[in-house]
C-alpha cells in the first residue's frame, strides 16, 4: 500500500510500505478516507522532533483519519464491514492505571499516531482497535470526520472548564485549537466568546460564526471589549491557545472574580506568571492533554449540525498531491484554518 512517510527533517516522501495484513480480535481494518494536516506534522517535517520525541527512523505521518471499515476482528460488536468511522489516534495501554482510573490520556505509554516512534494514519489502510473507532452518520462528509480530532481537543478544554449557560468566554489565539475551542464552548453554554488575535487574516474565518467577537489586539483595546460585553466583570472563562509568554503571565487580566482559565497553549520554554493577580480573583486554572472520552459528544455536535466545521477545511488536496498539500502547510498561510488529504 502507499503511505506519506516522513524520511528525515525536510523530506517527505510517498511510497509503497507493508500493508497491515493481521487482525487482532478486538482490531478493525480501515481504508483511510482523509486525514488533516496538522501543526504537530507539519513540525516533525520541519524539525525532525517535538520536545523529547524525536523522529530517528521514518514515518507515516498524520493523526486527524477518517475512512471505511473494511474488516472485523472476531471480538468485535459495534463495527461492521462497510461502517464509515473516525478514529482517536491515542491507543493507551488497556491496563495502566491512567486508563484504569478513566484519564486514558495521560497513560505515559500512550502509543499515538505519527508521535515517534509509532507511525501515523496517512496510509491506504490502518488496523486500529475497535474501542478507538467511531461511527459517523451518512450525512458527514470523511472531511468533516477528519475535524472531530481538533475539534475533540476543544471539547476537552470546554469540558474541563465547567462552562455554564450565558457564560463569556475569551480565547487567546485564533489558529486552529483557538478556533476549536471558541466553537466548544459557544456549543458547551457560551452565549459569547471573544477571540483575541493580532492577525486579521487569521481572526476572519472565525468572525463568520454567530456568537463570536473578533479582537485585534494590536488595533483594539481588548480590556474595553470585553467591559463592554460583560458589563465590567470580566469573562467567566479564558482559554490560553498561544503559549506566549506575554500572554500567560497577564492571563488574569481580563477574567471574573472566582474565574476560570484553561491552559491549552504550550509554551516551548517555562515562562512567567502573576500569581497574586490570580490569587485575588480566586482564579480556577484547568489543564489539558489531549482528550479523554470526547469523540462521540464531538461527533455529536457535528452531526447535528450544532457546530459547523466546513467553513474551517481551507483546502483539501487528493494523497497524490500529498507533497504540495504540506508544501502550503509549512507555508502557515494565516487564513488557513485546516488543509485535508483526500485519499480517493
Ligand atoms: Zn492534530
Amino acid at each position: 500500500m502507499k503511505a506519506l512517510v516522513l524520511e528525515k527533517v525536510n523530506e517527505l516522501v510517498i511510497k509503497d510500505v507493508a500493508e497491515p495484513i493481521a487482525i487482532g480480535a478486538n482490531d478493525v481494518k480501515i481504508r483511510i478516507q482523509a486525514v488533516g494536516i496538522c501543526g504537530s506534522d507539519v513540525h516533525y517535517l520541519t524539525h525532525g522532533k517535538i520536545g523529547h520525541f524525536v523522529v530517528e527512523k521514518p514515518m507515516t505521518l498524520g493523526h486527524e483519519a477518517s475512512g471505511i471499515v473494511t474488516a472485523v476482528g472476531a471480538n468485535v460488536k459495534h463495527l461492521r464491514e462497510g461502517d464509515r468511522v473516525c478514529m482517536e489516534p491515542g491507543i493507551p495501554q488497556p491496563q495502566s492505571r491512567e486508563t484504569m482510573a478513566g484519564f486514558y490520556n495521560l497513560d505515559p505509554d500512550v502509543q499515538f499516531w505519527a508521535t515517534p516512534p509509532y507511525d501515523g494514519c496517512c496510509s491506504d489502510y490502518v488496523v486500529h482497535p475497535a474501542a478507538f473507532t467511531f461511527k459517523i452518520p451518512e450525512h458527514m462528509t470523511f472531511a468533516e470526520a477528519a475535524m472531530v480530532e481538533p475539534l475533540a481537543i476543544g471539547m476537552q478544554a470546554a469540558t474541563k472548564a465547567q462552562i455554564k449557560a450565558g457564560d463569556i468566554g475569551l480565547v487567546y489565539g485564533a489558529g486552529t485549537i483557538g478556533v476549536m475551542c471558541a466553537l466548544s464552548a459557544l456549543a458547551s453554554g457560551c452565549a459569547e466568546v471573544i477571540v483575541v488575535d493580532v492577525v486579521n487574516e487569521k481572526l476572519k474565518t472565525v468572525s463568520s460564526y454567530d456568537g463570536i467577537t473578533t479582537v485585534n489586539s494590536l488595533e483594539q483595546n481588548v480590556a474595553d471589549i470585553v467591559g463592554k460585553i460583560t458589563g465590567g466583570q470580566g469573562v467567566n472563562v479564558i482559554f490560553e491557545c498561544c503559549g506566549i509568554e506575554p500572554v500567560i503571565t497577564h492571563i488574569c487580566d481580563h477574567v471574573a472574580p472566582n474565574g476560570t482559565v484553561v491552559l491549552v497553549g504550550m509554551p516551548v520554554e517555562p515562562v512567567k506568571f502573576d500569581i497574586v493577580a490570580a490569587q485575588v480573583k480566586e482564579v480556577t486554572f484547568k489543564t489539558i492533554f489531549r482528550y479523554a472520552n470526547m469523540y462521540p459528544k464531538t461527533i455529536n455536535l457535528i452531526s447535528s449540525g450544532k457546530i459547523n466545521v466546513r467553513p474551517l477545511i481551507s483546502k483539501t488536496y487528493k494523497f497524490e498531491d500529498s507533497l504540495e498539500a504540506y508544501r502550503r502547510a509549512v507555508e502557515a498561510n494565516p487564513s488557513d484554518v485546516k488543509i485535508i488529504i483526500e485519499m480517493e
